[in-house]
């Protein structure tokens, strides 16, 4: 049997419900170390719970620490496993496909209904996951996310639903495999390829929608603030309204990347539009197109891109 490190760091998952509020919350004991048993029929499980957090309090730190725990211990299992809250659950599945450096499966999963809930999706996801990470086709593959039976890269999925278990989608690709009671497919190939060293998340960089009528207001407060990066969720193939071009101009002479993806989930920016605003103008002022990637996982990648201590170009890295 395979040996798998399951690590813990909350969310609904680890939580349980108050038959009597309705609220859901983290409990002193931890709902999922009382399944060993099960897990133990899938491979040899050693536990470890690294946090026990809601996922909104999950910030890049520790998605850093959780990273540098998986590589510290990479030698003495076959594969990980992360039981994570499902609302950055994407965000910190990106961040450990950009920093683990290994072959292994790494899964991530988590629920959308806690422990103590009718139709808790918890173990069956957990029971998934681990078996995802047995099998050798998952190696090689990234940092994969497993929920409702799918199996997702964690460069493309995304929560796409507040409150249905069907919530992990991939828009642009769909999952790239599936778990079924007897067997795991894998239907597509997937090669992760981007790393970077990291010691510290040291940098500020913030993400900003565009709306229609947006004004000057928030990039004049962002202009005043102490930033080393911006990205901004512009319409469609990368535009946005013309009274901000004045303001990233100024970023960009400060030498402060600002990175544009599209606040359409599928589809990526390009510089096609030529009026004010429009993606060319931007990107001919020195904006970088971020090609695939939502607001957050851009955001994630340009956070460690400037920490890097592996220097990449931040153009190439985003537009490639
Ligand atoms: N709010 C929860 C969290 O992300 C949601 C979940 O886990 O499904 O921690």
């Amino acid at each position: 049997m395979k040996k798998i490190l399951l690590i813990h760091t909350g969310g609904t998952i680890a939580m349980s419900e108050d038959h009597q509020t309705g609220a859901v919350t983290t409990t002193q004991d931890h709902p999922l170390l009382q399944d060993q048993a099960i897990l133990n029929q899938f491979a040899f499980v050693e536990e470890k719970v690294i946090f026990h957090l809601p996922s909104p309090h999950i910030t890049p730190a520790h998605m850093l620490d959780l990273g540098k725990y998986i590589q510290s211990r990479m030698d003495e299992f076959d594969g990980f496993v992360i039981t994570h809250g499902t609302d950055t659950l994407e965000e910190t599945a990106y961040f450990l496909d950009l920093y683990v450096q290994t072959k292994k499966p790494v899964v991530v999963t988590g629920a959308m209904r806690s422990s103590n809930e009718i139709g808790s999706d918890g173990l069956y996801n957990l029971i998934c996951a681990v078996r995802v990470a047995t099998t050798e086709e998952a190696s090689e593959k990234g940092v994969l996310v497993v929920m409702n039976d799918e199996i997702h890269t964690a460069t493309y999925v995304t929560k796409t639903a507040a409150n249905n278990v069907a919530t992990f989608q991939s828009p642009q690709f769909g999952p790239i495999g599936m778990v079924t009671k007897q067997e795991v497919y894998f239907y597509h190939k997937w090669i992760s390829y981007e790393k970077f060293q990291i010691e510290k998340v040291t940098k500020q960089v913030p993400l900003l929608k565009a709306y229609a009528g947006m004004d000057e207001s928030f990039l004049n407060a962002i202009l005043s603030m102490d930033l080393d990066g911006l990205v901004i969720e512009a319409f469609g193939q990368g535009n946005l309204p013309p009274v901000l071009i004045n303001n990233i101009n100024d970023l960009i002479n400060k030498n402060i990347p600002v990175v544009i993806v599209s606040r359409s989930f599928k589809g990526v920016v390009q510089p096609t539009y030529g009026y004010k605003g429009g993606g060319k103008q931007l990107h001919d002022m020195g904006v970088i197109f971020a090609k695939r990637l939502s607001g957050p996982k851009a955001r994630i990648k340009l956070l460690m891109i400037l920490d890097a201590i592996n220097k990449q170009n931040l153009r190439n890295s985003f537009e490639h």
